[in-house]
């Protein structure tokens, strides 16, 4: 296994702040919580509307701390993005992502994983060499593999681009979250190497008596089958939602209606009903 300079990340990047103690102390937890497995992978469902079929999966980390329980990841991958510890974690989770889905492609569910990867990943020097060296290590092939990315890992355009065709090369897929927050979305889409579009729970929340979200899915949809890319709508709670996302075009989805995020265990027992 090649070294990446484990504890080196960005120590001697002279653009950064100084960290303060408790981003010190924090980053510290992380390390340690990482070396004890305190993170935790869990799975949710992605579902084709059409035939309820499930389609893959989204790969969502977890915090599992001894003492304070389950700290969801809105509370620590902003601070593990600042402090770098993002890198470690993110390495971390898309190997145990990859591992688990060729355990359960050796058993005979062939899905597809979804793994998020933050902004900070991107414009990581050896990211792509550090995804060739999981799949090999875990004997994964990239066509099950799919990376969410968010809009702002845009802030250097050709960059994120480049790093992307690259992932792409690998025959790996990519798909757009949360799309539709950013106030740019609709003017940089064409131009960008993503295989699937992810319309933002903003739109979905209301989408059954609300016009403007039906109009807006509607344009997304559009978009996308114009550019050859898929979509899938997140955040799906109610049939109604889906009843609407059905008249809007939109095929795929994911949301509590069909599952909430689950421990491999019971997401392994989620796969075997499944089948029956
Ligand atoms: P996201 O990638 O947009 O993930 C969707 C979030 O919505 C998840 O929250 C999921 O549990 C939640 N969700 C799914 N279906 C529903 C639903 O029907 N209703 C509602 N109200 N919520 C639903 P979670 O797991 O707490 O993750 C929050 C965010 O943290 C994620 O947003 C993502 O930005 C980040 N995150 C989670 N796991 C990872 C990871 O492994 N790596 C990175 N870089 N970020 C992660
Ligand atoms: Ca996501
Ligand atoms: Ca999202
Ligand atoms: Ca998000």
């Amino acid at each position: 296994v090649k070294s990446r300079g484990k504890n080196g990340y960005d120590f001697f990047d002279p653009t950064m702040e100084a960290k303060s103690l408790e981003r010190i102390l924090m980053e510290n937890e992380m390390r340690k919580a990482i070396e004890q497995e305190q993170f935790q992978i869990y799975y949710q469902p992605k579902i084709d509307i059409a035939t309820s079929a499930m389609t893959g999966m989204e790969a969502l980390v977890r915090w599992v701390h001894p003492e304070l329980g389950i700290i969801p990841p809105n509370r620590f991958i902003p601070i593990a993005e600042e402090t770098g510890m993002i890198l470690a974690l993110g390495e971390w989770i898309l190997k145990q992502a990859c591992k688990q889905n060729k355990i359960w492609h050796d058993q005979g569910y062939t899905l597809k994983v979804s793994v998020n990867l933050s902004a900070r990943q991107i414009y990581q020097k050896d990211l792509v060499e550090m995804i060739k060296d999981i799949l090999q290590e875990t004997n994964l092939s990239p066509n099950w593999l799919e990376l969410e990315i968010t809009e702002s890992i845009f802030v250097k355009m050709e960059e994120a681009t480049a790093v992307l065709q690259q992932i792409r090369d690998i025959g790996i897929q990519i798909s757009i979250d949360d799309f539709g927050t950013g106030y740019s979305s609709f003017s940089y889409i064409k131009s960008l190497p993503v295989d699937t579009i992810k319309i933002d729970a903003s739109f979905i929340r209301d989408i059954h008596h609300n016009q403007e979200s039906q109009a807006i899915v509607k344009a997304i949809v559009t978009i996308a089958q114009s550019l050859n890319m898929n979509v899938i709508a997140e955040g799906i709670e109610l049939h109604d939602q889906v009843a609407a996302l059905k008249e809007n075009g939109c095929d795929h989805g994911q949301g509590y209606l069909f599952s909430k995020p689950l421990p491999t265990d019971d997401f392994d027992q989620l796969l075997r009903q499944e089948q029956q």
